[in-house]
């Protein structure tokens, strides 16, 4: 590797959230029967008429607008053609040359820091159908229900030099696409693709080197092995005297290699032309501006003002922004508490296991809220011990929304700050264990723990341990 770079540009379809297609009004929904949602628009009858879907126009926006990209206000749909199975028009209706979303960047995260991925664009088409070749061993079967969905295509520059940073690439895009709620990002149910173009080049050589294109990577741990192993073959190729050419390929999940579907000939004759059917359309500087005022605090703009006004660490808001319902509910909960970094560890500690185990999600647990914050408060007061409250208390208001300090009492939860309780218990302990106290004295310094721990059993969780341990010392001192 020492004397060669990588260089990595990707291309990433993403299906619109919307709930009928680009063109006509065919449900999106996945899983249903098999050419269930095949209007004869979607079929390409002679005659029929599309329309375009506003809702895609608008997603399409979005997703621009997180990204910092340029909003082209004149815009037109063209007709890409070639012959395909499962296009049953003979053409794909996309923006290919003409893009809606032009440049922007999206910032990810590297052990190394923060690295900005430059985009060449992003562009609405819709998406063809699917080819089923593994059910009948003689036939392929064709369903057209994806057909005509929307789709955005995002396009990197080519400027990602490792399998990790594309890896992180991708996770940071299903991350906004999820966040600006426009694409599921489920890339198991084809949600979400990705065709990764690689080709390396001497270190300092300002050329590009011939670039092999791996298409249709449906996991994102898929993307990253295929991109190794590519980079791995490239070099051995130049190494051993080879030339590269310019080739699609496509991955083999069951051993991790690549294989050569075709070589890919430069030119591609696909003949656009803008639809005949289908009006060029204007955006105009309110539309776009009235999306860019309904779009949501972005990811990395909650993480840098949570920085800097709550004092989380860099793992804290990272692990906040995750979701964005988790986000949310962490912006509720600094609403109501002061105690920023204490509801910031209940968030990633005891509630998302909580949610985790009982597979729910923050919308199920809005009720407990206020009670979580009086939680968090009653910890912080040092009127529960965080065991206590994270193994009891909080298990009994998130199955029922209910006062923590209501059920804290009538259990006999709350922590004793009462010197005369706490001195009985730790005199009862002392009494208890003599050897060790004698140890203790002789300079065994750490049984204190043992004792602070005993007293906790004693107290049932109840006496705080601070006071405890201060106690301790003076009793055993004197
Ligand atoms: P096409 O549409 O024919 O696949 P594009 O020029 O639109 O080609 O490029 C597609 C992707 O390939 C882009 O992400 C671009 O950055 C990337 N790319 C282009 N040339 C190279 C190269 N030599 N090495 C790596 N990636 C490349
Ligand atoms: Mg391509």
């Amino acid at each position: 590797m020492g004397k060669y770079e990588a260089v990595i540009g990707l291309e990433i379809h993403a299906q619109l959230s919307t709930e009928s297609k680009l063109f006509c009004g065919d449900a999106t929904r996945f899983g249903a029967a098999p050419n269930a949602h095949v209007s004869p628009i979607t079929l390409g009858h002679p005659g029929t008429l599309p329309k375009t879907n506003t809702k895609a126009i608008e997603y399409a926006i979005k997703m621009g607008l997180a990204c910092g990209c340029n909003i082209a206000q004149e815009n037109y749909f063209a007709r890409k053609n070639y012959f395909y199975p499962d296009l049953p028009k003979g053409y794909q209706i996309s923006q290919h040359t003409t893009p809606i979303c032009v440049g922007g960047n999206i910032v990810i995260n590297t052990a190394n820091g923060e690295k900005s991925i430059q985009l060449n664009r992003i562009h609405l088409e819709e998406d063809a159908g699917k080819s089923i070749h593994d059910i009948s061993p003689i036939n392929t079967l064709i369903d057209l229900n994806r057909a005509g969905t929307p789709l955005i295509e995002l396009v990197t520059e080519p400027c990602i030099h490792s399998a990790e940073d594309a890896f992180l690439f991708v996770t940071e895009v299903r991350k906004l696409v999820r966040w600006l709620a426009v694409c599921d990002g489920n890339m198991e149910e084809g949600s979400l693709r990705c065709d990764a173009n690689i080709s390396i080049r001497l270190k300092g050589d300002p050329v590009l080197g011939t670039r092999v294109e791996v298409k249709n990577l449906n996991s994102i741990r898929n993307i990253k092995k295929a991109i190794e192993f590519e980079i791995e073959r490239l070099i051995q190729l130049i190494e051993t005297g080879g030339t590269i050419i310019q080739q699609t390929r496509s991955f083999d999940a069951s051993n991790d290699t690549t294989f050569s579907i075709r070589d890919k000939e430069d030119a591609n004759d696909y003949r656009y032309f803008p639809d005949p059917d289908l009006a060029p359309f204007h955006l105009t500087d309110e539309y776009i501006a009235s999306i860019k005022a309904a779009l949501p605090s972005l990811p990395n703009e909650l993480k840098a003002a949570w920085k800097v006004a709550f004092g989380l660490s860099a793992y804290d808001t990272e692990q906040l922004c995750e979701h964005k319902g988790e986000a949310d509910f962490f912006i509720k909960l600094t609403q109501q508490t002061k105690h920023y970094k204490a509801a910031a560890n209940w968030m990633l500690g005891p509630i998302r296991a909580y949610l985790n185990e009982k597979a729910l999600g923050y919308s199920d647990i809005e009720g407990s809220l206020p009670y979580l914050v009086e939680l968090f408060n009653l910890v912080e007061a040092g009127q529960l011990n965080f065991s206590v409250a994270s193994n009891k208390v909080f298990k009994a208001v998130m199955e029922q929304p209910q006062s923590p300090s209501e059920y804290a009492k009538a259990n006999n939860l709350i922590q004793t700050q009462s010197s005369e309780s706490i001195a009985n218990w730790i005199d009862e302990v002392l009494s208890a264990n003599p050897e060790k106290v004698a140890e203790y004295k002789k300079g065994k310094r750490g049984l204190i723990g043992l004792f602070v721990g005993e007293v906790k059993k004693k107290s049932k969780g109840t006496a705080d341990p601070q006071k405890t341990t201060q106690l301790l010392e003076q009793k055993l001192s004197s």
